[in-house]
């Protein structure tokens, strides 16, 4: 833990060659994209936190799933100590969705540690209040946490929401970063280890902050759809696709949001490059997005869009897949003037 003087928010310069990583993962959240990054392999969160990455600051990892400590006052002292502005820099992960505690009734929606004079609990926004304006960098991890989720369904009564609609969408960190969402549900490894290693540069003072796009995700990883991706593809393009879940084809009849989905799992994989949603027989459900998970229900159901587009493709594609079958037929055969009678009959001309 590095603990420094008071500072206040916006006089962060980068350059740091230590810094704390805060990790709360007490929004409305499963742990899953905790779970999720311990399979990153390129950078392993391991070699992150023990210096093995050359360039980057010494890291002090706090988060209560891969917290050495024995938890308790132990684990939220550097947590508190932020809050009382006397630890910096230090990096803020939120995990979860936001609940609105203003519509909590008698009670409170979630909390993390307590009050140590009153013994009350302290919600997630108490400690978002106090920490977010002093954090050199504020990241939201997983679908929950950027753009709210699945406890922001419709119908749900604790009224949650993505941290930049609860900070404001123009947040500036006192690093003068945007909050960095790195949505999924949840969220792939090495996309969340990649951005946060980016981020560590930066703070480092060896490059750039990470490029972002209007939804505040990373450019160079949500910029193309799942569809384009897609081991599948070809099958789409030739109008062949899938009716049940047993089948190698394009499984856009059975549910599948590839082509309007921004995510880049189908190319990299989710383990050691291995998987990727559609590659592996499952339906794209459009975790990574805004709207997900109401706009892309019910699940299992063809998207409109999907159906109306594969519907005008089918003459093209049941055209192109009997003309590729018959060249193929023909690529099949080896030339006819492979043979050992006594004539030469390549069509030579001495
Ligand atoms: Fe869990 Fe998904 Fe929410 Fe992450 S985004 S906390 S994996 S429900
Ligand atoms: Fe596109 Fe989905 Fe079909 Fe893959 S399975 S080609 S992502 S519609
Ligand atoms: Fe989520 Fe679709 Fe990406 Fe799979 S392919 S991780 S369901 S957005």
């Amino acid at each position: 833990m590095t603990t420094t003087p008071q500072t206040a928010p916006g006089d962060q310069r980068a350059g740091f060659d230590e810094i704390d990583i805060l990790w709360i993962s007490e929004g409305m959240s499963c742990d899953g994209d905790t779970v999720s990054i311990t399979a990153s392999s390129q950078p392993s969160i391991e070699d992150v936190v023990t210096g093995l990455i050359p360039g980057l600051p010494k890291v002090n990892l706090h988060n209560k799933v891969l917290s050495p400590t024995l938890g308790g006052e132990e684990f939220l002292a550097p947590f508190r100590a932020a809050a009382r502005g006397e630890l910096a820099p230090f990096i803020l992960v939120i995990e979860g969705s936001i609940p609105n505690e203003n519509i909590n009734g008698e009670g409170y929606w979630t909390s993390f540690g307590n009050d140590l004079a009153t013994g009350e609990p302290l919600t997630l926004n108490w400690w978002i209040d106090r920490l977010a304006p002093r954090a050199w960098a504020v990241v939201a991890i997983g679908t929950c946490a950027a753009y709210g989720g699945i406890h922001a369904m419709a119908g749900n009564p604790t009224g949650s929401m993505g941290l930049a609609d609860y900070l404001g969408w123009d947040f500036r960190s006192a690093g003068g970063l945007p909050i960095v969402n790195i949505p999924g549900c949840p969220v792939q490894p090495e996309n969340f280890m990649e951005t946060l290693a980016w981020v560590l540069y930066h703070a480092a003072g060896a490059a750039p902050p990470p490029p972002l796009d209007d939804l505040l995700r990373p450019q160079w990883l949500f910029g193309k759809t799942v569809h384009e991706g897609c081991d599948r593809a070809g099958y789409y393009e030739q109008s062949d696709f899938a009716y049940d879940y047993n089948s190698p084809k394009c499984q856009v009849k059975v549910g599948c949001w590839g082509p309007v989905v921004n995510c880049n799992v189908p190319k990299r994989g989710w383990m050691h490059g291995v998987g990727g949603c559609p590659n592996v027989g499952g339906i794209c459900i459009g975790c990574t997005m805004p709207g997900f998970p109401d706009k892309f229900m019910p699940f299992m159901d063809a998207p409109p869009g999907g159906y109306l587009s594969a519907t005008l493709g089918k003459p093209y594609g049941l055209f192109v897949r009997r003309m590729r079958g018959i060249t193929n037929a023909s690529l099949n055969k080896e030339p006819r003037w492979r043979h050992n009678r006594d004539e030469l009959t390549t069509g030579y001309d001495p």
